[in-house]
C-alpha cells in the first residue's frame, strides 16, 4: 500500500474504533509512519478475495483490542500462505531444455498466486494433459534413430536381429530380407517358434534367434544372385 492508501484505511478504522483517531498531529504522523512501515507490501485488494478494510473490520469486531498494523500484515502473511498451500505449480510452457526460463516462469506463477494476481491452480492442471507443440517437433526432430553404441547394448535383448546383424557383418547373407516357408514369417520379421498341440493347433508363437534351415538356404541363394556389394 502506498502512504495515502495507508491513511485512509486508518481512516476507515479510526472510525469503527474510536480509540485509533490520533488528533495531534505528530502522533498521527507518527501512527502513520508505523502503520506503513509494515504494510507497505500489503495490497489494500486483490481480485482474489483479500481486501485491507475487511479484514480491520473483523478485527474489530473480534477483538476488544485497538487493531494493530502487526494484526493486518499477519493476517495478510496467512491469506498467502493458504493460497500458495492450495497452488499447485502447472506445466511451464517454456522450453524444458531452457532452465532458466522454466524457473522463471514457475516462479512466476507462485509469485502471482501469492500476491493475489492470480488464482492458484489445482492438481488436475498437471494431468490435463495440455498439448505442448514443441515437444511433438522435438519427437520429430529426433525420429527413431537409434545411436549405434545403444543398439550394441540392445543387442542382447533382440536375439534375432542381433544374430542377423552379426552374419552381415561376417560377410553371410541376410536371412531377413526373405521371407520363411516354413514358419510363414515375413520378410524383414524373425522366424517363429511354433509349439503344435495335441489337436494339431498352433499355440504360442515366440521368436526365435536363429532362422529356420531353409530360410538360411533361400537367403543364401538371393545372396549368390544379387551383384557383389
Ligand atoms: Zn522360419
Amino acid at each position: 500500500m502506498e502512504r495515502r492508501e495507508v491513511a485512509a484505511v486508518l481512516t476507515y478504522v479510526g472510525r469503527l474504533d474510536p480509540r485509533l483517531v490520533r488528533t495531534d498531529e505528530g502522533e498521527a504522523r507518527s501512527q502513520l509512519g508505523t502503520w506503513h512501515e509494515l504494510l507497505s507490501d500489503v495490497p489494500t485488494t486483490t481480485s482474489q478475495g483479500w481486501d485491507v478494510r475487511e479484514t480491520a473490520r473483523k478485527r474489530i469486531v473480534t477483538s476488544p483490542y485497538p487493531i494493530l498494523p502487526a494484526d493486518v500484515a499477519r493476517e495478510w502473511q496467512a491469506h498467502r500462505r493458504e493460497r500458495l498451500a492450495r497452488h499447485t505449480d502447472p506445466t511451464p510452457r517454456a522450453d524444458p531444455d531452457n532452465p532458466q526460463a522454466w524457473r522463471a516462469e514457475l516462479l512466476a506463477a507462485r509469485d502471482a498466486v501469492a500476491s493475489g494476481h492470480a488464482a492458484p491452480s489445482a492438481h488436475r492442471e498437471l494431468t490435463a494433459g495440455r498439448h505442448r507443440p514443441s515437444l511433438k517437433d522435438q519427437l520429430a526432430a529426433v525420429g527413431s534413430y537409434i545411436p549405434a553404441a545403444v543398439r550394441a547394448e540392445l543387442a542382447p535383448y533382440r536375439p534375432a536381429r542381433a544374430a542377423r546383424e552379426a552374419v552381415i557383418a561376417a560377410g553371410g547373407p541376410d536371412v531377413l530380407a526373405v521371407p520363411c516357408e516354413w514358419c510363414h514369417a515375413d520378410q524383414g520379421e524373425p522366424c517363429r517358434r511354433r509349439r503344435i498341440n495335441l489337436d494339431g493347433s498352433a499355440q504360442g508363437n515366440a521368436p526365435r534367434a536363429t532362422a529356420h534351415p531353409g530360410r538360411v538356404d533361400r537367403a543364401l541363394a538371393a545372396q549368390a544372385q544379387a551383384p557383389a556389394a
